[in-house]
């Protein structure tokens, strides 16, 4: 049996070894070779001989090769709480879990714990389905901290491809680390209004409301809005801010 990459070998015994309520763990793993051996340990038990030998395929890039599978778990279920834990950490969890998390944005750690249980049967901890959220968006979209530094990048593009569009933004130098080097920026402010919402303010009442809303995400700051109004009493969205908190700095 073939896999792509050694992460979805190692998931593939793991998901095996869940449904069949049995632990595992490495006996040894070297670049080119790996071996599981049966970990179900306690009073009641018997020595179990299960192993798992495989190999990363010669002349090919990632994928690796279940050679040997020696005998079947004699070893009894492992049902106590927690049991499963050695071998459903939160990596796993993400794989299960990342094609829901890529097709709804919206899929909560609790619809984690709900899905882990009713196809796999296991109680997972909050805390680990958090942590396996974490994983996936991380993995499909970037880390959070690599977004911000490619908003400088982001912003001129957009500001090259939309004549017209006044893009603003504002970073300020950390302070020096110990090793005396200023190299990272934090961010302070972004501010953009599109060229077909200026061009549109003319068509609208000439009054602007403005207002700001908190930011949820692992980084909070403030998302503060200018809105138009036009004929038919609609609401004409005109220029957007992301600032750190809401001041009378960051509104000027
Ligand atoms: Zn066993």
């Amino acid at each position: 049996m073939v896999f792509p990459n050694f992460e979805e070998l190692k998931n593939a015994v793991s998901i095996f070894h869940i449904r069949h309520r049995k632990n595992f763990c490495s006996s040894y793993k070297k670049s080119s070779s790996w071996r599981a051996v049966c970990a179900t340990t306690g009073p009641q038990q018997t020595p179990c001989n299960w192993s798992l030998s495989a190999a990363k395929l010669k002349g090919t890039t990632n994928q690796w090769k279940i050679k040997k599978v020696s005998t079947t778990h004699t070893c009894q279920n492992v049902f106590i709480e927690g049991g499963m834990d050695r071998v459903c950490g939160s990596d796993l969890i993400a794989a299960l879990v990342t094609r829901k998390i890529c097709e709804d944005p919206h899929y909560k750690v609790k619809h984690i714990q709900t899905d882990v249980k009713n196809e796999y049967g296991l109680d997972v901890s909050y805390r680990k389905a958090w942590y396996a959220r974490q994983k996936c968006i991380e993995t499909e979209y970037g880390k959070f901290a690599d977004s911000y530094n490619e908003l400088p990048s982001f912003l001129m593009s957009l500001k090259a491809t939309n004549p017209g569009t006044i893009i603003e933004f504002d970073f300020t130098p950390s302070p020096p680390s110990p090793s005396g080097e200023s190299a990272y920026v934090h961010f302070k402010y972004a501010f953009w209004a599109f060229k077909p919402a200026i061009d549109g303010f003319q068509y609208c009442f000439p009054v602007i409301g403005v207002d700001g809303t908190h930011l949820y995400g692992k980084y909070k700051g403030n998302l503060l809005l200018a809105v138009g109004t036009n004929a038919n009493n609609e609401i004409f969205p005109l220029a957007y801010s992301i600032v750190d908190a809401e001041t009378a700095a960051s509104w000027s």
